[in-house]
């Protein structure tokens, strides 16, 4: 589904992606690790298109989407993106929030946009906070709104970005449990994350990343019980 080829990303001299070769196929989950700086993000961004990459090539459904002449908006219309802010709009109610980007980018109407987006709130046990302001809920429900609105465009491909980590301790759990819910039913994820139970938990695929380059990537079993570089494993002392 997705294929990462030889990418690179520099800021202004410094390069931050060093060569990332990585494929994910449909329905697989792979959770990128790696310390503060690796690269994580940057590399969640350049799929998305939100940065470009310097060198090497990313294809989506066999599609070259860094080429110059893919359309960044069509791209991101096939990808879901959630972050570790939510970044719901404070002035839109929960389900305009979610019916937004279905309606305004994918031309779908307002009704069946709305039922829609009441399935996936009933399934993930908010049905009752639909007309609710982001600022009414806590920030679990936020975040899993967010993720409710990412889904809400039937993406062939999720990206998770620390999704968990501005949550207080005992709100990450619900969240997770949408993300694992995700799996089941199929969903195609990169996650970059630093709950290494999560990662343990769900991925199919863990790649560790250090200071730009995708050092080592196999099962979690693997990777967390017999990594084979040194690197992978002094980070994994730290974190563990
Ligand atoms: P974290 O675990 O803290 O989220 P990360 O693995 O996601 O880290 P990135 O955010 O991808 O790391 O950052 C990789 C490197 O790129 C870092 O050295 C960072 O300082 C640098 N970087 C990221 N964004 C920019 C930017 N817009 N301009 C300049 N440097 C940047
Ligand atoms: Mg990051």
């Amino acid at each position: 589904l997705l294929e990462i080829e030889g990418v690179w990303k520099f800021y202004h001299r410094h390069s931050v992606l060093r060569g990332i070769d990585l494929s994910v196929d449909s329905h697989e989950v792979v959770c990128l690790i790696g310390a503060s700086g690796s690269g994580k993000s940057t590399l969640l961004r350049c799929v998305n298109l939100l940065e470009t990459v310097d060198d090497g090539a990313i294809h989506l459904d066999g599609a070259e989407i860094t080429d110059v002449r893919a359309d960044p908006d069509d791209v991101r219309k096939r990808i879901g993106m959630v972050f570790q802010a939510y970044n719901l709009f404070p002035s839109m109610t929960v389900l305009s929030n979610i019916t937004l980007a279905p309606r305004k980018a994918h031309g779908v109407g307002r009704a069946e946009a709305e039922e829609r987006a009441r399935e996936l709130l009933a399934r993930f046990g908010l049905a009752d906070k639909a007309e609710a302001y982001p600022d009414r809920l806590s920030g679990g429900q936020q975040q899993r709104v967010a993720i409710i609105r990412a889904l809400a465009t039937r993406p062939r491909l999720l990206l998770l970005d620390e999704v968990t980590s501005a949550l207080d301790p005992a709100l990450v759990g619900e969240v997770l449990e949408i993300i694992r819910e995700l799996k089941d039913t199929g969903m195609t994820m990169v996650l970059a994350t630093h709950e290494m139970g999560l990662a343990r938990d769900i991925a199919d695929k863990v790649c560790f990343l250090d200071g730009g380059v995708l050092l080592e990537q196999g099962t979690p079993e693997q990777i967390f019980t017999d990594p084979r570089e040194p690197r992978t494993r002094e980070f994994l002392s730290r974190v563990l």
